[in-house]
């Protein structure tokens, strides 16, 4: 593969840099392949061809060779999570500077497709993960990924960074996964140097500074930023981090490693700031760069406006719970005809996010009401808090691949409403009629390929 020679030449000074054995594993064509498992959705992994595990985060695993993860349907049901290993490093990160996770306050600024959400919402189990993204089908994707998570703590919202300055001194963790030149997929996606410029670099710095300076603010005094890229350059990763320095109040948080796992520390020019460099030809993984800080400036927050939200009547409250298993201490909210719930200590803050931000998932959609009938949600089968209520069936592979593409299945139960099961996870619904099955999987997520 030919590397753009003024990439190569920039990266001569860069920390722990080797010319030779980085254009050889380019040239490889090696590919590393991994996985990241949901802790709430356990499943027997064993037709994965699973290689190992990934050193730096517990749910991680490599396999020996890309399966076609389409026609595993444990993939639909939310079990594990197509991750590339270096990027899980956000795991120990998080781990090392924020090790007491409850009651957290997270966003994952540039969240799309959901990498980075999912595994903080795993993390952050006894917290509030606000994952959001900019770009409108892209937060379509994130909704579909977060949902099939099935974490309830896992809001998605839709909007620029600016707006976040609505709500100054929120959230006591910042995700900036910001959005790069890309040279760090070069092995994975070769395609990808086609469209790599100088230029392009540049701008992806001065964009990234500005994403950091609208969303720095939301973030509490002492609260942590993590900020990521997927680019060797130091103009996007080291630079930044001096700039953070420099212009925002931030201080540098150093992280332990591991001489085994082959990440490079490096530390900045000017401020002297750490970073860690993920480097193909050292480590088991793609091109990486993280960096963790903690927030000095003291913020002023203001009172922020709450917007109620509509509640479900008690009636229909009392229908739902007579009808369906849940956790225990739960609101419910109405939102475009369906009934939604989120923890109830989580309410206060989604009423203050509601009225500044787009919100496109809030907690889990329960079901809608057509009379006295119970219609339950998709995000209800799939999340991790459903806990029964309704008949279920468990399908062959071959059934429930038909199931998500959405086409006819056989299953033999109970007339009604049945929740579809794969290797005991629940991929969705179907309501078995007398003389035929209903297939109530989302079509817009239905498998298309054949
Ligand atoms: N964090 C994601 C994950 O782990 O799956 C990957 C995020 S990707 C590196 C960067 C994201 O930033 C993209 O989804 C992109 O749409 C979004 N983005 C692009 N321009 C942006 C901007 N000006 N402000 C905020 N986000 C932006």
């Amino acid at each position: 593969m030919a590397i753009p020679a003024s990439l190569i030449h920039s990266l001569q000074t860069a920390t722990g840099f080797r010319k030779e054995a980085f254009e050889a594993v380019h040239d490889s064509g090696e590919q590393v392949v991994s996985i990241r498992l949901n802790p709430s959705k356990p499943f027997d992994s064993s037709h994965l061809p699973i290689a190992g595990n990934v050193s730096w985060c517990e749910q991680g695993r490599y396999l020996f060779e890309r399966p076609f993860f389409t026609f595993d349907p444990f993939l639909h049901a939310g079990a594990y999570y197509v991750q590339e290993a270096s990027s899980m490093f956000l795991w120990q990160a998080i781990q090392q500077i924020v090790p007491e996770s409850y009651g957290k306050k997270v966003l994952d600024l540039c969240a799309a497709p959901g990498g980075k959400s999912t595994l903080l919402s795993s993390y952050f189990k006894d917290g509030l993960v606000v994952a959001n993204e900019v770009i409108k089908n892209r937060a379509n994707t994130l909704v579909e990924n977060c949902s099939k998570w099935g974490e309830g703590n896992l809001l998605v919202t839709n909007n620029d960074p600016s707006h976040f300055q609505a709500i100054p001194g929120f959230f006591d963790v910042l995700m900036i996964d910001a959005p790069c030149s890309g040279s760090g997929l070069f092995r994975k996606d070769p395609t990808a140097v086609e469209v790599w410029s100088e230029a392009n670099v540049t701008l992806c710095s001065q964009r990234q500074q500005r994403i950091l300076a609208d969303a720095v603010p939301c973030l509490a005094e002492n609260g942590v930023l993590i900020y990521s890229t997927c680019s060797y350059s130091q103009v996007e990763d080291e630079s930044i981090c001096d700039w953070l320095l420099e212009e925002m109040e931030m201080e540098s948080i150093g992280l332990t490693l591991d001489s085994q796992w082959g990440i490079v520390e490096t530390i900045s020019e000017a401020r002297k700031a750490f970073g860690y460099r993920f480097y193909p030809d050292q480590v088991k993984g793609e091109g990486f760069f993280l960096a963790c800080f903690r927030k000095k400036k003291e913020v002023f927050s203001v009172k922020s406006k709450i917007k109620n939200l509509p509640v479900t009547s008690k009636l229909q409250i009392q229908q739902l719970q007579a009808a369906i298993q849940l956790p225990e201490n739960l609101s419910f909210f109405d939102q475009n005809d369906a009934i939604r719930a989120i923890e109830t200590r989580w309410m206060h803050e989604l009423s203050i996010l509601a009225n500044h931000l787009y919100i496109k998932k809030a907690g889990i959609e329960i079901a809608s009401m057509k009379g006295k009938d119970i219609v339950p949600s998709h995000e209800l089968a799939v999340s991790a808090w459903f806990m029964g209520g309704f008949p279920s069936i468990d399908l062959d592979k071959e059934n429930a691949l038909a199931f998500l593409k959405r086409k006819d299945f056989s299953a033999e139960g109970q007339k009604g409403w049945n929740l579809m099961r794969f290797g005991g996870l629940p991929i969705g619904w179907a309501k078995l009629l007398p003389n035929r099955i209903n297939n109530y999987y989302p079509a817009e997520w239905r498998i298309l390929k054949e």
